[in-house]
């Protein structure tokens, strides 16, 4: 008998009326904020994946509302950029604080409104909570460096100042947590942002957006420092990507949406941060753990069903340990809980919504015309255990890395596996995609590790030794290469994205000495 039989029936209504109560949301609601909120035009239908059932509604800004948050914003920069960046880091700290009352509520939400387990939902939560604690300690090492002038009575040095109004787009998948990356960091250098939030998850964002207000409100902050504006693509974030009041547009999606956003922005020269689509490969050496290779591909491929930009798409095994890989794998694969994500028996929940099983679909349809072989699940999971139509079983599949369908993203979990012979094919095919967000190898063996970590290895923006594709901790920059938009968010030196540099030259001395020794005068 499959595990998944065992799903629990969780009435929903009763939890999502407690989280609703919890977090001020109700049936209808607005979705433009900008310190007021703004009532807007058409509603957009929040829907839960888990069982197709309608949540809430909420408003989605028109150009009025546009026009009013943009101008407020620029209004709240003007007085934002003055308040000293460790002041600013209160309030960040402050926000945590919410964040960590709300945590429990707000994961609960996260699982409601996208699907995700509950574990990962208050995981989203807890990243969350991680880049307020890192962006407090940030507004106090805002650091510029000092350099010795060539001349004499000179002092040379560079500082970095706010650049203003951030446009921040998301993805539907960490529906928050790119919110909190993007936010924490902008603020504490001294912007203030407007949020697009993905339509399929605005309630999380008019959740997060009412607790960020009342921290600012508490504080004595102009809301507009973290303005939201609920609506499609085409329509508000277009508007946002042509907006010279905007310098800075912090983009996550896509690579589709990412080319389209770079060029349009890129046509007015302003400054783009995307974060798009990865391809991540796991190899497993013939000198590797098994078993940690195991549990790293379990959770890479099947975790957030498939759905996060580092989920591990494609599988590298040495041929000399294939087949016992392999084997290991169909039987963990077996007994993924499949179901209610609230259920803390859950592996796997559904898919965001049932284009994205027809998507899935389409994808192994695709795979099997290429000559691929599917090995174990892959279909829609129906019935009455399965209400509302995203649920699918995850699918391994024996495949060739040139295959079109492999070379793509598909937000799925589809895990492709391929054979090796050799670490440096492994790395020649690992690399030969035209994505480079995460990467890992298992291997006990110096001589591999160290070469994937080299010049010669891996060319993604994140690379893993012993530890899968997914899960990345704030304290590093998050990012990848190529096709996934070359951005770096999060920890680290990211934060210098969010700021403009100023090279400073003060002349104390009494002298007018020109650089390179030039002499000009009558
Ligand atoms: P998507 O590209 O469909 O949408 C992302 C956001 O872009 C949404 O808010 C959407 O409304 C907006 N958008 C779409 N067209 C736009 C336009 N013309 N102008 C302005 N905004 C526009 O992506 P999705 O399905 O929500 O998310 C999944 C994708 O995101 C995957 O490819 C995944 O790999 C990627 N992702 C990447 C990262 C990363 O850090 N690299 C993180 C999470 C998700």
């Amino acid at each position: 008998m499959r595990m998944e039989r065992m799903m629990e029936k969780i009435d929903l209504k009763p939890v999502q009326d407690a989280v609703f109560r919890e977090l001020g949301l109700k049936e209808e609601n607005d979705g433009a904020c900008c310190g007021r909120w703004l009532a807007g035009g058409d509603s957009i239908s929040s829907v839960s994946p888990i069982d197709g059932r309608p949540l809430g509604r909420v408003r989605k800004a028109g150009s009025e509302e546009y026009a009013a948050v943009l101008a407020e914003a620029r209004e709240a920069f003007l007085l934002w950029r003055n308040v000293p960046a460790p002041r600013r880091g209160e309030m960040i700290r402050a926000l945590g604080d919410e964040l960590r009352r709300h945590k429990d509520a707000l994961g609960t939400l996260v699982s409601l409104e996208m699907g995700k387990i509950k574990a990962e939902g208050d995981g989203e939560i807890q990243e969350m909570i991680d880049i307020c604690d890192f962006a407090l300690g940030l507004s106090r090492q805002l650091y510029g460096k000092t350099m010795h002038s060539e001349r004499p009575g000179n002092r040379m040095y560079e500082q970095w100042h706010p650049l203003g109004i951030v446009g921040l787009i998301t993805s539907f998948n960490f529906p928050v947590a790119v919110w909190a990356w993007n936010f924490a960091v902008a603020a504490v250098a001294g912007n203030v942002t407007v949020w697009k939030p993905s339509s399929k998850t605005p309630l999380t964002a008019v959740a997060v957006t009412k607790i960020v207000q009342h921290v600012l409100a508490a504080h004595k902050f102009p809301g507009a420092v973290a303005s939201l504006l609920v609506g499609s693509g085409g329509e508000i974030g277009e508007r946002l990507l042509t907006d010279r009041r905007v310098p800075l547009i912090s983009a996550t999606g896509s690579t589709r949406m990412g080319r389209h956003i770079g060029c349009v922005v890129g046509e007015r020269l302003g400054r783009t941060l995307l974060e798009l689509g990865g391809n991540n490969a796991l190899i497993v050496s013939e000198h590797a753990d098994l078993s940690l290779a195991l549990q790293a591909t379990l959770f890479g491929a099947v975790g957030t069903s498939g759905q996060r930009c580092t989920s591990t798409r494609r599988l590298f095994v040495h041929e000399a340990v294939y087949d016992r890989f392999l084997e290991s794998l169909l039987q963990v694969y077996w007994q993924v809980r499949i179901g209610n994500p609230l259920s803390p028996h859950t592996l796997m929940g559904p898919l965001v919504d049932a284009h994205a099983v027809s998507v899935m679909q389409g994808a192994i349809r695709r795979l099997q015309d290429e000559g691929g072989r599917v090995l174990y699940g892959g279909e829609p999971l129906l019935g009455e255990e399965y209400p509302g139509g995203a649920y699918v079983r995850p699918c391994l599949a024996e495949s060739q890395n040139r295959f079109q369908v492999v070379q793509e993203e598909t937000f799925a979990p589809i895990l492709y596996i391929m054979k090796f012979r050799s670490i440096d094919e492994a790395i020649a095919m690992q690399n030969d995609v035209p994505q480079g967000l995460s990467s890992s190898l298992f291997s006990n063996r110096l001589q591999e590790t160290e070469l994937f970590l080299s010049a010669l290895g891996s060319d993604c923006g994140i690379a893993n030794i012993n530890t899968g594709t997914s899960g990345a901790e704030i304290g590093g920059a998050f990012g990848g290469e190529k096709d996934t938009g070359g951005g770096r968010e999060s920890g680290s030196d990211a934060w210098k994205f969010y700021m403009r540099r100023q090279t400073v030259n003060v002349n104390w001395g009494t002298a007018l000495l020109l650089a390179q020794g030039i002499r000009f005068a009558m």
